[in-house]
């Protein structure tokens, strides 16, 4: 029982339950459908009307124990094969019926694997309705003549009811009348051939007890939970057949008692059995539709009929329903088809045995749970949560199983023995529920606010006998001779009666007429005002429309800009990347350059330096080497002078024949001590006298890299010398005797060695100068080629022989000339003093 919110009802704590500690047991029914062929074997057996009993079939007549397995389940009652949907109807759904009409919830589940036939105790086919249009048909029956006029009830849209006031809810039934889609009367012709004739008129059954002085309306909702999504089944979409949009789903939501509701689920009032079908087949209609389109397997969804009963009391003139929300009343009946509990998919895995977990249907899996939880809070006093939450059928229907209305569940099942492993998971699954026990819902007294239908019929009754008691008649009009008499004056009041009758029928003619005539100048009001209505509701559209298009217009620039945005962002990075490249490149460069002027520094400094050095050392080389040519020059002067001075000297005295110290000549690498090859006699100059002291001088004995090491015995060896290899200031600062060790080839291709001695003294200018002063000659002479020599030389170019070398001045000078061509200076050097070294 759904109550309407009073007032500022706090949200919380939820509204205190029935103050009742009654509670009944989940009602389980179990019906046994019969055979598909008459060959099948079975393994259902009904033993009585509560129980029944399972046979493993032969190829499992024994369970892993090696028990032998037949086993019996009791329920409230067991339908066999031979239930007719009548029989059924009268155990099961009659009394959630009547509970419905007497403000009360009810909840009935169909449940059993696929092929036991759920479908067909819920909805049944022709001829043999099932639980659902048997229910609805009952609703109607028992309800027909009270029902309140349509869109007097208005559903809030919260899962409360509210009463619309006449003027809103004739309206209402003219706007319905002018959209010519919905059909103004359910006629039986419209209706499906399918549901033409579900319950035969024998049949029809009806609830006692019917509050006479209430007002109802019917509501119905069709959904289909799939996958624990749910779906309206009665939502009316635009069918766009470009682009068919897929089915939205609903959510649930607690309304402001607690109590679960689909929201935005579309409720459709109905008025007759009739227009109920078609609504419900609509719904499955479109059921059938999606399932086909998505692929879906309808066997695993679960369907859900709630039907809604609104009441609420007539005012005192019994004419309308009292217009306060508070006195509406709202029950409803929820016929759940739940989907095949079976643990695989029979349509796809026919016969292959997949392993439970794989493909569970996961919301029966939570109904098992929270069953289970319920059973065991109830019997070891224990508080576990159930968990509802788990899945939307739970979810959807907690309140029942929080004692909010009557729960029931008739358990299909088909004996064939093939089933037999699923049907006993869903024998002890009924078993299971059965101990589950759900409060009972407390009978609400009928709101005896204004007995509204039941009064006015009351004035008739006293309004009659108050005529009789003035005319004298009898009070008691329920005896039977008060009731003759009064039937005797009625006769003898007859005439008069219906004189008065006539009078007062002229009277009301005239009255109604003049009613018709203020009816017709309502009518032609309401006839403008419809005008005016359709008039703005135009206007409305066009704006609606404009409106439209200029969404959709401003949510196309928004893409617009935001595309752009995305491209302007795309480019500002592209843009930093670069720039960021370039600074990088720019430092590189500048880092690269530097380093370019760094080295070119360097290398100057280097190539200055190494040019500094060179030049140095080329003056150095060419200053040692003038020195070198110079003294050579020198000595070559000096000993053509010496020639020229022996040759004159000869000639003035005679060509006295002189022996010149040839024996010295003929002795190998004999060292000549004396200064030149002077012939013996010529005045001994100072300067050739070898000084004795020689002892206590210093030399500088200079000798070049050049010279070649002869294999002498006599070497010159100068003690306290200072050996160098080219003259240097140092030196000869230190000194003041100098000689140079000169090696050059002789004319008869031996090596001589001659020492050029000098005398160092300091310049002017702080500088050392050398004054050469002796030559000693060292020659080495191969003792072959010199008798050879001597022999030619004996004999002479023109064969005439000759006495002695030393007596032919020719011979020597041409030596001396051989000597001074053997030089390195060029033909026009001229020697004209001695060599200075200077500082430079
Ligand atoms: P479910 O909904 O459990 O999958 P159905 O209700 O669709 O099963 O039943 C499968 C078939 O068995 C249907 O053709 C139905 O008419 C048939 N059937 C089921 N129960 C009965 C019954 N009690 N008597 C006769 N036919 C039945
Ligand atoms: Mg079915």
């Amino acid at each position: 029982m759904i109550r309407q919110a009073k007032g500022k009802t706090p949200r919380r704590p939820p509204p205190k339950k029935p103050s009742n500690n009654q509670k009944d047991p989940v009602g389980v029914y179990c019906r046994v459908r019969p055979l598909g062929a008459e060959d099948e074997e079975c393994c259902i057996e009904v033993i009585s009307n509560t129980t029944i009993q399972l046979h493993a079939p032969d190829g499992l007549k024994a369970n892993r124990n090696g028990e032998f397995k037949e086993t019996q389940y009791s329920f409230k009652k067991v339908f066999g094969i031979k239930t007719t949907q009548r029989e059924l109807f009268e155990d099961v759904a009659k009394p959630l019926v009547e509970d419905l009409i007497h403000c009360k919830n009810g909840l009935l589940f169909t449940y059993g694997v696929t092929g036991s036939g759920k479908t067909y105790t819920m909805t049944g086919s022709p001829g043999q309705g099932g639980l659902l249009p048997r229910s609805l048909d009952m609703i109607f029956n028992s309800i027909g003549p009270y029902q309140a006029k349509r869109y007097v009830f208005k559903p809030d849209d919260k899962n409360g009811m509210e009463v619309q006031n006449q003027v809103d809810a004739l309206l209402d039934r003219q706007k319905r009348d002018s959209q010519t889609t919905v059909p103004k009367t359910p006629t039986t012709r419209r209706i499906d051939p399918e549901f033409t004739d579900m319950i035969s008129p024998e049949e029809a059954c009806k609830a006692d007890g019917v509050d006479e002085d209430s007002s109802y309306s019917v509501f119905v909702s069709y959904i289909e939970i799939y996958n624990n999504y749910i779906y309206d089944l009665l939502e009316e979409t635009p069918y766009d057949p470009i682009k068919p949009k897929p089915p939205q789903s609903k959510i649930l939501r607690e309304d402001q008692n607690h109590n679960m509701y689909v929201a935005g689920c579309t409720e459709v009032e109905v008025k007759s059995t009739e227009e109920a079908f078609e609504v419900f087949w609509r719904g499955q209609k479109k059921r059938r539709i999606a399932n086909t389109q998505l692929n879906r397997e309808s066997s695993r969804s679960h369907s859900v009929f709630i039907i809604k009963l609104a009441q609420a009391p007539l005012d005192a003139d019994g004419d309308n329903v009292l217009q306060d929300k508070n006195q509406v009343n709202v029950s409803q009946l929820c016929l759940v088809d739940l989907a095949g509990s079976e643990r695989t998919s029979r349509t796809r895995a026919e016969g292959s045995r997949l392993r439970e977990a794989g493909n569970i249907n996961q919301s029966l899996m939570t109904l098992r749970t929270c069953i289970e939880v319920l059973r065991e809070n109830q019997m070891c006093g224990t508080n576990k949560m159930v968990p509802y939450r788990d899945s939307k059928v739970t979810h959807l229907f907690k309140n029942y199983f929080d004692g909010e209305g009557k729960v029931r569940m008739v358990v299909c099942v088909n004996p064939k023995a093939d089933d037999y492993e699923e049907t006993l998971l869903v024998m002890r699954f009924a078993e299971m529920t059965q101990e589950v026990e759900v409060a009972r819902p407390v009978d609400r007294p009928i709101c005896g606010f204004t007995a509204g239908r039941r009064q006015r019929n009351q004035a008739f009754k006293e309004e009659l006998t108050r005529r009789l008691e003035e005319r004298g008649g009898p009070v008691d009009i329920e005896s039977p001779t008060v009731l003759n008499q009064l039937f005797q004056s009625f006769l003898h009041f007859l005439p008069m009666m219906i004189e008065e009758y006539n009078k007062t029928a002229n009277m009301l003619k005239s009255v109604l007429q003049e009613q018709d005539s203020n009816l017709l100048s309502k009518e032609n009001f309401i006839q403008e005002q419809r005008g005016k209505l359709g008039e703005k509701d135009k206007m409305v559209q066009n704006q609606k429309n404009e409106i439209d298009r200029l969404e959709k217009k401003s949510k196309m620039l928004e893409y617009k800009i935001d595309i752009l945005q995305k491209t302007t962002n795309i480019y500002e990075e592209d843009k930093r990347s670069l720039q960021q490249e370039l600074e990088s490149r720019e430092q590189r460069l500048q880092r690269e350059v530097s380093e370019k002027r760094r080295m070119e520094t360097r290398m100057q400094g280097i190539v200055t330096d190494a040019k500094l050095k060179w030049e140095k050392e080329c003056e150095r080389r060419v200053n040692a080497k003038q020195l070198e040519m110079q003294n050579k020059l020198w000595v070559k002067d000096e000993k053509l002078k010496q020639l020229k001075a022996i040759v004159t000297e000869g000639k003035t005295e005679n060509r006295q024949p002189q022996r010149p110290s040839r024996e010295k000549d003929k002795v190998p690498a004999k060292r000549s001590a004396s200064p030149s090859p002077v012939p013996t006699g010529p005045p001994v100059r100072p300067l050739h006298r070898r000084s004795h002291s020689a002892g206590g001088e210093r030399w500088v004995d200079h000798k070049p890299t050049t010279n070649v090491d002869l294999d002498t015995v006599l070497q010159p060896n100068i003690p306290n010398a200072i050996k160098v290899n080219a003259p240097n200031e140092k030196a000869l600062s230190k000194c003041d005797k100098y000689v140079l060790t000169h090696q050059e080839v002789a004319s008869d291709g031996e090596i001589q060695t001659k020492l050029i001695k000098g005398e160092v003294f300091k310049t002017r200018g702080g500088g050392q100068a050398v004054q050469f002063t002796d030559i000693e000659t060292l020659k080495q002479e191969n003792p072959v080629a010199a008798s050879r020599k001597r022999r030619s030389s004996e004999t002479g170019p023109d064969g005439e022989p000759v006495e002695g070398d030393w007596t032919d001045v020719e011979t020597r000078c041409s030596v001396a000339v051989e000597m001074r061509a053997g030089s390195n200076l060029g033909p026009g050097y001229q020697h004209h003093g001695y060599p200075k070294r200077r500082k430079p």
